[in-house]
This record gives structure tokens, sequence and C-alpha cells, in this order.
């Protein structure tokens, strides 16, 4: 293990701070490292893995359609691209489908797709479009991306930034508001912030700026490459609101934890603002993407696990909830997607991260003091409740120091 570890940081670049585990094999809800030791996976892959690891029927898609077609580009047509993304408009509601990689791809093709249409369409003057987003969004990494995050580290070193974005508080409509301008093209949010540390937004603040961006002619676009695809009890978490976005940016779980695929959807007339040679991906939506996330969105529906993800995600909610704990700041989230905060003075979420995976968990910290717990969401009701058992005894042994007293301590 140690001699991987070490071949790893003297060959890759440093841009992670992994937990010392070697994985080496997952299943389900279950991972294995090199030593054969099994651990709970609550992390995910940032929730690409919905689907739990190594779906046989995404697995199946996978190598089915490796063996005959994967990556012609779209300087032709395929057999599998029509289908997958008429299947992804009707499940999600939206009218046209531009496939990409990765979720920052989608959310680039966003940006471009929203300043382009502000322009056609909007009547926006050239070069003056500007597009709000929110304090805490992450949305990737690339040079765009980063120049409108509020996170230093994600910006410090990677100047000059891209102009043209606006900057709210999230969760506060009339923030929103006041920010538009006859320039604005379009509000990026997430219906959950994710990275930021898994913070919901008051309820109705999704249907508020519905409401303000249809009134100024401002295009309503949801990131939910995390939120998306079942993970926090909906299809999509803006359905909670009951709101309906003029873009969706989806990745992810998309590609059912074992390819990348994301895609930005939305309106005709704002997808109609690309031309042929406009934009492009050499892989995105190549057939053995477009098989995988196929076979993804059928196991979506078959196995209800919007549904799962809501049932299970009370569960783990309430139990975190009933824990009892000096260090617990709070409980958050919806569905699967669930944060606990911790006084890093009492209990930095890193060590916390630390004592869980030597206990057979494994999950990450965001921000040092949030360790999110965001299970495939085929989990069940018994791994729940062993996940709640030993982030419980774990707690209780990781800063007995600050324990008040025993009585009102621990509840498993
Ligand atoms: C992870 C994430 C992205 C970026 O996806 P990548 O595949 O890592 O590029 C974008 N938006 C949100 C909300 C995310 O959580």
């Amino acid at each position: 293990m140690d001699k991987l570890i070490k071949l790893e940081r003297q060959y890759c670049a440093r841009n992670y701070h992994p937990l010392p585990v070697v994985l080496h094999k997952g299943q389900g809800v279950w991972l294995w490292d090199v030593d054969g030791k099994r651990y709970l996976d609550m992390m995910s892959a940032y929730s690409a893995v919905s689907f739990g690891h190594s779906h046989p029927a995404l697995v199946a898609a996978l190598t089915e359609q490796a063996q005959l077609l994967a990556v012609p580009s779209r300087a032709f047509y395929s057999d599998r691209l029509g289908p997958f993304l008429e299947l992804l408009c009707e499940t999600t509601g939206m009218a046209k489908a531009l496939p990409m990689n990765t979720g920052a791809e989608a959310v680039e093709t966003a940006l471009k797709a929203a300043r382009k249409w502000g322009y056609k369409v909007k009547g926006i003057p050239d070069g003056r479009a500007e597009i709000v987003v929110c304090k805490g969004n992450f949305a990737g990494r690339t040079t765009t991306i980063v120049g409108f995050s509020s996170e230093p580290q994600y910006r410090d070193g990677f100047g000059p930034y891209a102009p043209g974005f606006v900057s709210v508080p999230f969760g506060d409509a009339a923030a929103l508001e006041a920010a538009i301008t006859p320039h604005t093209a379009a509000f990026l949010v997430e219906p959950i912030q994710g990275e930021g540390g898994i913070i919901v937004p008051p309820a109705g603040y999704l249907a508020a700026c519905r409401e303000i961006c249809s009134r100024h002619d401002v295009l309503l676009i949801c990131d939910e490459v995390q939120t998306g695809l079942g993970r926090t009890g909906h299809l999509l978490a803006c359905q909670h609101d009951g709101i309906k976005p003029d873009g969706l940016v989806l990745g992810k779980a998309l590609g059912g934890g074992l390819l990348p695929v994301s895609a930005f959807l939305a309106r005709h007339d704002v997808m109609n603002v690309f031309n042929p040679g406009d934009h492009g991906s050499t892989f995105g939506g190549n057939p053995l993407a477009a098989a995988v996330g196929t076979a993804a969105l059928r196991l979506l529906q078959e196995e209800r696990l919007a549904e799962r993800a809501r049932a299970m995600g009370s569960r783990l909610l309430e139990g975190l909830r009933a824990l009892r704990h000096p260090a617990i700041r709070a409980v958050r989230g919806r569905g699967l997607l669930i944060g606990l905060e911790l006084d890093p003075a009492l209990l930095p979420a890193r060590l916390f991260c630390e004592r869980l995976m030597v206990a057979g968990i494994l999950s990450k910290e965001t921000h040092d003091t949030v360790v999110r717990f965001a299970p495939p969401l085929v989990i069940g009701p018994e791994e729940i409740d062993l996940a709640l058992a030993t982030i419980g005894s774990t707690l209780e042994a990781a800063a007995p120091m600050q324990a008040p007293r025993a009585a009102d301590h621990m509840i498993v």
C-alpha cells in the first residue's frame, strides 16, 4: 500500500490530497483496498457512482458497445446518440441536448449558449453579456469557471479571469433581482451547493428565481451535475421547488460511474443558437457514452432510484441528527446528498474522514468543516444503519476529551 502511494505521489501531480487508502475493487456500495479490506462507499466518486460500482447492466452496456463501436466522432451520425438524447430529453422534460464529457465542459457549453442567446435572441449589445452566479458556487475547474468562483484557492495563480460574471449570495432571490441589468443573459445556479458544503437554500428560493428570470427575460440555468438524476430524492433537485429551468447541466451520474458523460439541455430557442462549427467535442456523445448513458437512465427509472434516495436519505439524515456530539455543528441535505458540519477546533473534518476510513467508511471532507455522506443510491437500510453505527462510534472515539457526559453522548 505504502509503495503504491509513494509511486502515485512521485509521478502524479499533487492536485489532490487523497486519504491514504489504495483501492483495487468495487462492487455495489462496497470498495476493497489492495490488502482486501472492505469499505462502505459514502462518497460515490463525488456523486458520480449513483448506481453503485460495476453495476452489471451498465458493465454489460459498456462492454457490448465497446466491442461494436466506441468512438467514431460526430463527423458522422451514430445509431446510439439519437435514442440516448431522446430518452434524456423525455426524462428531463427539456427540448434539446448537447452532449459533452465532463461536467465542466457542459457548464462551459451552457455559458456559451447563454451568451450567444443573449446576443442573437435577447438583443444584448455584442461583448456586453453578463451572467449572474452565486457565491460559494462550484462548476468545475476550467479557467473561465474558476474565474467566477468565490473560493480563493480555486482562483489563486490562475488569472486573468474571464469578465462578464456577477456574483450574488446563494439563497437570496432579492439579490439576484438587484443584480440583473438589461445585459443579463442568464443566472447559473446549483439547486443545492454541493462542493460549497451541501448548502440547501431556503424553501421557495428557486421558485422565486424562476419568476424573476422569466420577468426579466433571463435564462435560468440549473447546474445539476451533482444534484441531478435522483440524488436528492427527485429526478432533478429543481423539482423540489416545482420549477423547470431554461437550461440544465447534467454530468457525473449520467456516465453510470463508468465514463465521463455530460450534457447541456435547453429550450429550442436557446439550443438553436448553435450552428455547425460553433462548438464541439471529439468524444462528446460517442456511442460508448451514449450506450452507457441510456442504460443509466433506464436503471434510474427501473430501480426507482429517486424514491430510494428519498427514503434512504431521510433514514440517514434522521440518524445523523440523532447523534449527540459537541463537535457537530449542523446536519443538512436532501435525499442522499448530506453534509455533517463539524467544529474544526474540536474535530477537523479531514481527521474525522481518516478515522472513518480506519473504521471502514470512505468519505471526504469539503472545506475543512463538512463531511459529505453521499453513498450510491442503491444503498439499502441495513447499510445505512451500519454507516450510522460506525459514524456514531467513530465520533465518540474521536474526541473523548470534549464529550460532555456519557449519558447524552451517543445514540447509535
Ligand atoms: C462536479 C461538478 C461539476 C464539474 O464536473 P467535472 O466532471 O468534475 O468537470 C460542475 N458542477 C457541479 C455542481 C459539480 O458538482
